[in-house]
């Protein structure tokens, strides 16, 4: 098939390439310049394993470009891989998708075959109908059924893990009850083996809200059992080992810890708990599990300032990714971390594999080291806020280590070792 992307961001470029992997001609239609350029030159904006080689390999089945004008003219389908960042209230921000649905419409103004639309950018329930379609038709003159179809196709990939997860998901969300729409999707996905659901545009659009959701409440529950147990000397990895034997409660993502980050579920569990508000319902379990995750970094300077005062210490950072295999640290608990020692008086120092660049430019002010040995030999204590592999053999003779991402070998060599909830 013949395909453009609009936005060639984590989402965008993931799809694109593994689209191109399936055989399909991809189009990324981005505005930023050095994306397009570096997506021309065949290396992908972003760093996930794989995802070079993979873009190298099928570099002629896929170009980037500016012009949507051309790309939509080119092509049958268009998906929709714009940010829907949140507003200051933790609603969420459509202005990239309305951008993106009037210029698609623009565009199908001049083409007379039918097109596709298939939005895979999270989106509250009801945007597909009553925003995108809408835009599109208004722009294009066209009517939405007929010249062209809106669907929601919600995205699951992880990041680190994206393109594994583009090629073995848990299942296809298909938002449509429209059978061209389908159809056509369907031929797309003909090679993956999962279950392919097929629901209505605005469930598609809640299964996605409902599914991040979900991981971040079990997150916020893992980690407030995990303060009480920690506080009662009890490591909760045992504790939720044992629950997690109870088939309905089962054993995974109890990610007890430092809490949750990146890109997604804080901007998409906010954006729920502001949808349900402004229908009149006080969306309390999301709020708390908000409330939670925001305090969760607190613990590490209590940890901290059992074994040393703060103030003039250097406090190494053991990663700033909001996870690993990623150089994303949107809404990585790093900076939340960080901002608190530095209030506190502590001297920073820093190192990630991936994403120091990133990390700079919140904090210029900080040291990063040149490798993670050099930064446990330089610290005073050292915090471990991602869980990189790398970290996992490091020595950390004679430190006071606080773990916020369970690396327990630190703990053979630590002279001081605290879990945050174990
Ligand atoms: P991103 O910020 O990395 O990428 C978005 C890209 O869109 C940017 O490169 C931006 O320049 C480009 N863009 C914006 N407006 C454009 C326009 N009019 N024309 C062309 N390009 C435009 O965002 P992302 O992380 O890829 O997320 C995209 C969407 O997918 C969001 O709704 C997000 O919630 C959802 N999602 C993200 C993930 C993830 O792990 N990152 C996973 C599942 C779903």
């Amino acid at each position: 098939m013949k395909i453009s992307i609009i936005g060639g961001g984590y989402v965008g470029t993931v799809t694109g390439v593994c689209l191109a992997e399936l055989g399909n001609d991809v189009t990324i239609v981005e505005i930023d310049r050095k994306k397009i350029d570096s997506i021309n030159s065949k290396i992908p904006p972003l760093f996930e394993p794989g995802l070079k080689e993979l873009l190298e390999k099928n570099g002629h089945r896929v170009d980037a470009t500016d012009d949507i004008n051309t790309a939509i003219e080119t092509t049958d389908v268009t998906f929709i891989c714009v940010g829907t960042p949140s507003r200051e209230d933790g609603s969420i921000d459509l202005a990239y998708i309305e951008k993106a649905a009037a210029s698609i419409g623009k565009a199908l103004e001049k083409k007379a075959q039918y097109h596709l639309v298939v939005v895979k950018s999270t989106v509250i329930p009801g945007t597909c109908d009553s925003v995108i379609a809408p835009l599109i038709a208004e722009y294009s003159k066209k009517q939405a059924g007929v010249d062209f179809s809106v669907c929601s196709n919600p995205e699951f990939l992880r990041e680190g893990r994206a393109v594994y997860d583009f090629f073995h998901p848990d299942r296809i969300i298909l938002g449509s009850e429209d059978p061209q729409c389908i159809q056509v999707l369907q031929g797309l996905y003909t090679q993956f083996s999962c279950p392919v659901f097929k629901c209505s545009l605005k469930t598609a659009e809640m299964i996605k809200y409902v599914s991040n959701s979900f991981l971040a409440v079990k997150i916020s529950f893992a980690n407030e059992i995990g303060n009480l147990s920690k506080a009662l000397g009890i490591d909760s990895y045992k504790v939720f080992e044992g629950a997690g034997m109870d088939s309905r409660i089962g054993p995974l993502f109890f990610n007890a810890g430092l809490g949750f980050g990146g890109s997604c579920f804080p901007k998409d569990v906010a954006a729920l708990q502001r949808l349900g508000e402004s229908k009149g319902l006080k969306m309390m379990l999301l709020d708390a599990a908000l409330k939670i995750n925001r305090g969760q970094h607190k613990t590490v300077i209590t940890l901290l300032e059992r074994y040393i005062p703060i103030k003039g210490k250097k406090i190494g950072i053991l990663g700033l990714a909001f996870k690993p295999d990623t150089d994303d640290i949107r809404e990585a608990k790093s900076i939340d971390l960080v901002s608190s020692l530095l209030s506190h008086g502590a001297k920073i120092v820093a190192y990630d594999p991936m994403a120091m660049d990133q990390f700079r430019k919140i904090f210029p002010e900080i040291n990063c080291a040149s490798s993670s040995r050099d930064l446990v030999r330089d610290s005073d204590a050292v915090v471990i806020v991602t869980e990189w592999k790398e970290f996992e053999d490091l020595d950390y003779s004679g430190k006071i280590v606080v773990d916020g991402r369970r690396i327990l070998k630190a703990r053979d060599t630590a002279s001081v070792y605290e879990g945050v909830c174990w």
